[in-house]
């Protein structure tokens, strides 16, 4: 067999591809007949293809590579930890140094009194452990009817069978067995779709109050937490109204559960501060952390834990764990990202430079007949695609027919843009410059003309 290299033709790297590699969230037999796109390295903020295409990436790759990409240092830290310990556990009453120093870290960095560290692999097992991590908390403080988890419609906390329940997505439950028992859902704080004639104000407010009805029906002493994401991401950077996070604080302060804030996307740098539980002012039990924790260099999730909580579950025995918790070379890529990101300053770049240009650039996509809205906190956005911008008109099509579309022209002009229904996402590399702002816009602009003029051609507006 021949070595498979960068420089082999595209069209034989995708043949081998679809005859071996099945890609997660796809229908592979429709890439397999198209080809799936090659990427042979990327440097920055820019992607390259098999063909020599240079592709702007707002995405960050999944919402992860918070540095940009090409970094060195990492790549050096990683080899000098593969060197001197590649591996080792920390079950059997042993711990090394990259483990230790980042639980150190990421006790500085995290807000209030969330000291403590659980390790995982990514953000779908970090979510298992806290579900896991919750009950075992309820049942050691004498409540083991304490097991139900509230979360909401639309969310995504992973994909895992406990995480995937978690998530409220329902495409995901329709394929089998999910959610699993005690885990509800209530509504989403998603103003533009469901918001009808209410004020986005209201709106949030009513949502939040789902919350509080959920535990009185349920009854307190069946619920364990509530889970949220500060901003939905993968459901469509979804902002809540400026309502609802305050009166969520409210709620859990009045009832006797958990906080869990899922900060996979949202945390390290992506809302302007290092975590969002800081722009939300909300102080969690426990977070959820994967993603920018590495910049997506090394797959490594974390649970972030409050004394209170910790302090319940270090007392006995939590029997959970994996193989590659606090793996060393993961923890040291980690690490040299923090170090970086405080050395270089990312969050304050975030904060007073880059998200403030993009949000201008990102508003005045506003104008654009095809876009009902724009929204936008730190370096995350979205914009509502809708046939008649007064009335939030949907198209005829399927939901996410026109956003696939926009999607498919945002690629043919080399920027990676995502689409979650009809709408349209990014979420770039915190180190975004202003010109990679303007390339960005250039190209976004070209392509909601294409598309804008494509759906109206098909009759779809
Ligand atoms: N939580 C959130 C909020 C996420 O966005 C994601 C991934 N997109 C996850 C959890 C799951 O993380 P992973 O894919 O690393 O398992």
């Amino acid at each position: 067999m021949n070595k498979i290299t960068n420089h082999m033709p595209t069209a034989e790297l995708q043949a081998i591809d679809a005859a071996h590699h099945m890609h997660p969230f796809t229908a592979n037999h429709e890439l397999a007949a198209k080809g799936a796109r090659v990427i042979t390295r990327a440097s920055g903020v820019t992607l390259t293809d098999s063909e020599g295409e240079q592709i702007l990436d707002a995405m960050a790759g999944l919402w992860c590579v918070n540095i940009g990409y090409g970094r060195d240092e990492l790549a050096e830290v990683a080899a000098r930890q593969m060197k001197e310990l590649p591996y080792y556990n920390t079950f059997f009453m042993s711990t090394h140094v990259p483990a230790i120093a980042l639980a150190q870290k990421l006790a500085e960095l995290a807000p209030g009194d969330l000291n403590h560290v659980f390790f995982a692999s990514g953000g779908s097992e970090a979510n298992d452990t806290n579900i896991r991590m919750v009950r075992r908390y309820w049942d050691q403080m004498g409540k083991p009817n304490k097991h139900v988890i509230i979360s909401r419609k639309n969310a995504y906390h992973g994909t895992s069978v406990g995480s995937g329940s978690l998530g409220g997505m329902a495409g995901m439950h329709a394929q089998g067995g999910m959610p699993i028992p005690d885990i509800v859902h209530i509504g989403q704080p998603y103003w533009y779709l469901e918001g009808g004639d209410m004020s986005p104000e209201d709106f949030g407010l009513m949502r939040a109050r789902e919350l509080e009805a959920k535990i009185e029906e349920l009854g307190e002493d069946r619920v364990a937490a509530f889970i949220a994401e500060p901003i939905q991401g993968a459901g469509g950077v979804i902002i809540p109204p400026d309502s609802y996070w305050p009166e969520i604080k409210r709620i859990c302060a009045a009832h006797d559960i958990l906080l869990i804030a899922d900060e996979v996307i949202t945390g390290f740098g992506r809302t302007g501060e290092w975590f969002g539980s800081q722009y939300y002012d909300i102080q969690p039990d426990i977070m959820t952390v994967a993603k920018g924790l590495s910049s997506g260099y090394a797959p490594i999730g974390a649970s972030l834990v409050s004394d209170k909580v910790a302090k319940v579950i270090d007392s006995g025995e939590f029997a959970h764990g994996y193989t590659y918790s606090g793996h060393p070379v993961a923890a040291a890529v980690a690490l040299e990202n923090l170090r970086i990101m405080e050395e270089e300053k990312i969050v304050d770049h975030v904060q007073n430079e880059a998200a403030p240009y993009l949000a201008e650039k990102w508003h005045s996509l506003a104008d654009h007949p095809f876009v009902g809205e724009t929204t936008i906190v730190g370096m995350m956005a979205s914009l509502a695609l809708t046939a008649d911008k007064s009335v939030r008109k949907p198209f005829k099509a399927p939901a996410g027919t026109v956003g696939y579309k926009t999607r498919e022209r945002c690629f043919a002009n080399n920027l990676i843009m995502r689409h979650v229904g009809d709408r349209m996402i990014v979420a770039p590399p915190l180190v975004m410059q202003k010109s990679d702002i303007d390339t960005l816009y250039e190209r976004a602009v070209k392509s909601l003309d294409e598309a804008y003029k494509n759906v109206k051609d098909a009759g779809l507006m």
